[in-house]
C-alpha cells in the first residue's frame, strides 16, 4: 500500500478538527458540567453523547476481536462509506472501483462527491474477476469496494479474488459485510491486523435486528480509524443510539437465535419459491434474502403489492432482468408470500 499521506486528500491530512467540550478535559473525576452550554434539567438526555462512543466500543472490541482503535460507529454504515470518499477522493480527479451490481450507496455516495465511480461487471454467477478489477484501477484509483454476501445477489464474494485486489493494489480495499452473520465463512476481521490497506464494514440493521437506530461499524488500523473520527459529526451517534446498543449487546444470545430461525426459513422460503409457476430459478443466497428471477418482476410485483406484500423489483440493476429480492421474513410472512404467490396466475 502507499503511504497513507498518499491516499488520503491533502486538506483532509492537515485538517485541524473541531474540538468539542467533552473532548478537553482528561484525568480527573468530573461532577459539574458547566463546559457545553448544556441546560442543566432534563437528566440524562440533557447532555451531550460521548463523541467516541468508548462504553460501546468496549463491549464490541470483546464481540469482534478487535482492538477499540480500530472500531468507528457511524450513523449507519453508510455514514462510513461517505467517509471513503470524503477522506480520500479528490472530487474530479480522483475514482473508485466496484464490483457491478452491488449496493447502490456507493455509487450514489461517488456522485454526490463527485468522484468518478467504475462499475466492473460480475460474471452470471455473480463473481468478480480480479483481472477485470485490476485492469480498472489506475493511478488515480484511491477506493475498491466489494460487498461478500453482495447485494442484491446475495452470494459470497470469492476470497481469492477479493485477496488478489488487497495484495495488488495500492488504495484503500473496503469490504461491506453488512450480511456477514448470515454468511457462514470467517469475516475479514481476521486480517485486519495485518492488512493496513482493509476497511471491513459491519452493521447493527441487519442480524443484529436494529435498523432503526442507525448504528454502522468500521473496521480498519488505527491511523484509518482516527481520521475518520476527525471527519465525522462530533456526535454522529447520539445518546439514545449509544444507550440502545448497549442494552441490545449485552443480551446479544437472541442474535444466534434470529440468525438460526433465518437461515433455516430461507432454506424453505428458496425452495418452496423455486417451485412456484411464476419463478424461473433462486439464485445462491449467503444472506438473509435471496434473489429470483420470475417471468414478469414487474407483474409480480404489483400483484404482491395489491396483496400489501412488499419485495424489491431489482429488473433495472445490471445482470438482474426480471429480478425480485426477497428478505427472509417471519415463518407467518413468508408464508403469506408463498400462498399470495400460489394463486397467482
Ligand atoms: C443494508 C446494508 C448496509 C447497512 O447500511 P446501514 O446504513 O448500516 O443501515 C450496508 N451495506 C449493504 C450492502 C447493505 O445491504
Amino acid at each position: 500500500m502507499k503511504e497513507l499521506k498518499q491516499l488520503v486528500r491533502p486538506n483532509i491530512w492537515s485538517l485541524s478538527p473541531y474540538t468539542s467540550a467533552r473532548d478537553e478535559y482528561k484525568g480527573h473525576e468530573a461532577k459539574v458540567f458547566l463546559d457545553a452550554n448544556e441546560n442543566p434539567y432534563n437528566d440524562p438526555i440533557n447532555r451531550y453523547p460521548d463523541p467516541l462512543q468508548r462504553d460501546l466500543k468496549a463491549r464490541i472490541c470483546t464481540i469482534k476481536g478487535v482492538p477499540e482503535d480500530s472500531i468507528f460507529f457511524g450513523n449507519g454504515s453508510d455514514e462510513a462509506i461517505d467517509l471513503m470518499f470524503r477522506i480520500f477522493c479528490c472530487p474530479g480527479v480522483d475514482n473508485a472501483v466496484a464490483i457491478e451490481p452491488t449496493y447502490g450507496m456507493y455509487g450514489v455516495c461517488a456522485d454526490i462527491n463527485d468522484v468518478e465511480y467504475r462499475r466492473v461487471l460480475l460474471d452470471d454467477d455473480f463473481q468478480p474477476s480480479a483481472e477485470k478489477l485490476l485492469a480498472a484501477i489506475d493511478g488515480n484509483t484511491k477506493l475498491v469496494f466489494f460487498c461478500s454476501p453482495n447485494n442484491p445477489s446475495g452470494n459470497n464474494i470469492d476470497r481469492g479474488v477479493i485477496d488478489k485486489v488487497l495484495d495488488s493494489f495500492d488504495g484503500i480495499v473496503i469490504v461491506d459485510e453488512a450480511y456477514i452473520d448470515f454468511a457462514g465463512v470467517p469475516s475479514y476481521l481476521q486480517q485486519l491486523s495485518e492488512r493496513t490497506n482493509l476497511v471491513v464494514l459491519q452493521t447493527f440493521s441487519k442480524a443484529w435486528g436494529m435498523a432503526g437506530i442507525r448504528l454502522g461499524m468500521a473496521f480498519a488500523q488505527p491511523q484509518i480509524i482516527s481520521i475518520m473520527n476527525k471527519v465525522k459529526y462530533p456526535y454522529n451517534i447520539n445518546q439514545l443510539t449509544q444507550q440502545r446498543a448497549m442494552e441490545e449487546v449485552m443480551q446479544h444470545d437472541r442474535v444466534q437465535e434470529w440468525i438460526d430461525s433465518i437461515l433455516k426459513e430461507r432454506e424453505r422460503l428458496m425452495k418452496e419459491f423455486a417451485a412456484l409457476d411464476c419463478c424461473i430459478r433462486v439464485y445462491r443466497s449467503d444472506a438473509n434474502f435471496f434473489l429470483a428471477r420470475v417471468k414478469d418482476a414487474a407483474a409480480t410485483y404489483n400483484y404482491l403489492v395489491e396483496r400489501g406484500i412488499i419485495v424489491r423489483n431489482r429488473s433495472k440493476v445490471a445482470l438482474c432482468g426480471n429480478s425480485l429480492r426477497i428478505t427472509i421474513g417471519t415463518v407467518p410472512e413468508n408464508n403469506a408470500l408463498l400462498e399470495a404467490l400460489k394463486n397467482y396466475k
